[in-house]
């Protein structure tokens, strides 16, 4: 059996329950690649995953969701920032499967106007019918769960606890999947790829995807762009989460030591924190393509694919995939720092 055969065979053996529209679309940024005179890229919409404005995380929550069944859990806890994409299709999944869900979300972000703690992806979960309990920025995210899940338990609840991001194995595994669905994708377009750019933060994604694609397609590199402005601790997650994957999934071999590729230098003073690339990078997009990024994620891992692209690492005869990762919603409770007249 091939390395291909051996991760699948080993994915379809894992729970999973159907949530994403799948697979996302792989189309060509034809205008923009042109304006920036170097490789062409495509876009993987991981955007359009379809559950509740869609994101990466839909990925992770059919693995993840599956497990909470798996358990009989009837409530679903999870943590993030108040504007957290996660968490947002966390409360959409728990809403379509008929759980309960409670959310712990942390003031981590020293920004934002009055709007940040109403609109974007905060209003829909509470839209989607979850809980929210706010919580100060320093507060420690899975002790509060941990509290959380402890009183829920004193009445009667059975709940299941999802970390930051979704970033386990169990979430891991759907960029694992998405590895073997980006590989079919370009084999039917009969392309072959430098890499895969995309935003990482608590990990998993990329984990997920290095995994997959350095079982399936090693040639190509998967670089993560750093958000979170620590490129060190989110590179050591990649590297533990990414390692926990291919156990789990054994496809043979090692996972190389040099698979992990985390890039510094566009996250900005912190996380969440507007930085002007990012502002361009949205803006550029925006009008060439009439592609949304967000300011978060998606548009700091871009202005990390257009400052390497004029730092010459990719060549005219390079094909990019920018994985957009979501995160959308995102765009209205950060008007302030991203109109553009
Ligand atoms: C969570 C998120 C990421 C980062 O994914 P990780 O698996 O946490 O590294 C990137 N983009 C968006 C829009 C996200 O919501």
């Amino acid at each position: 059996m091939s390395q291909t055969d051996r991760l699948q065979a080993a994915l379809n053996a894992c729970p999973r329950l159907p949530l994403a529209h799948l697979p996302t679309p792989l189309e060509p940024l034809q205008r923009l690649s042109t304006a920036l005179d170097g490789p062409e890229i495509l876009v993987k919409r991981d955007d359009c995953t379809g559950l509740g404005l869609g994101g990466n995380k839909t990925r992770k929550l059919e693995f993840l969701m599956a497990e909470a069944r798996t358990q009989a859990a009837d409530t679903i806890i999870t943590t993030g920032g108040i504007q957290s994409n996660h968490v947002r299709q966390t409360a959409a999944a728990a809403a379509k499967l008929g759980l309960a869900c409670e959310l712990v979300l942390t003031r981590v972000v020293p920004w934002g106007g009055p709007d940040y703690e109403l609109i974007g992806n905060i209003q829909l979960d509470r839209l989607f019918g979850a809980k929210t309990h706010l919580h100060d920025g320093d507060t420690d995210r899975g002790a509060a769960m941990a509290a959380l899940a402890e009183r829920l338990q004193a009445k009667g609840r059975k709940p299941f606890a999802i970390p930051t991001g979704g970033s386990n194995a169990t979430g891991a595994l759907g960029y694992a999947a998405a590895a073997l669905e980006l590989r079919e994708q370009l084999q039917a377009q009969d392309r072959t790829i430098t890499a895969v750019v995309h935003a990482s933060s608590s990990g998993g994604t990329q984990a997920g995807l290095t995994a997959g694609l350095a079982a399936v397609d090693p040639s190509v590199q998967v670089i993560g762009i750093d958000v979170d402005a620590h490129p060190a601790a989110v590179e050591g997650e990649v590297r533990r989460l990414a390692r926990e994957v291919w156990d789990r999934l054994e496809p043979g071999g090692q996972l190389p030591e040099d698979s992990v590729r985390l890039e510094p230098g566009y996250a900005g003073d912190a996380y969440g924190l507007p930085t002007t690339e990012m502002r361009d990078a949205i803006s550029l997009c925006a009008k060439l393509e009439g592609l949304l990024l967000d300011p978060v994620y998606s548009g700091k891992a871009m202005a990390g694919l257009i400052g390497m692209i004029r730092a010459g690492r990719f060549s005219q005869d390079d094909t990019i995939v920018f994985l957009h990762t979501g995160g959308t919603p995102a765009l209205f409770p950060y008007r302030e720092a991203l109109v553009d007249q």
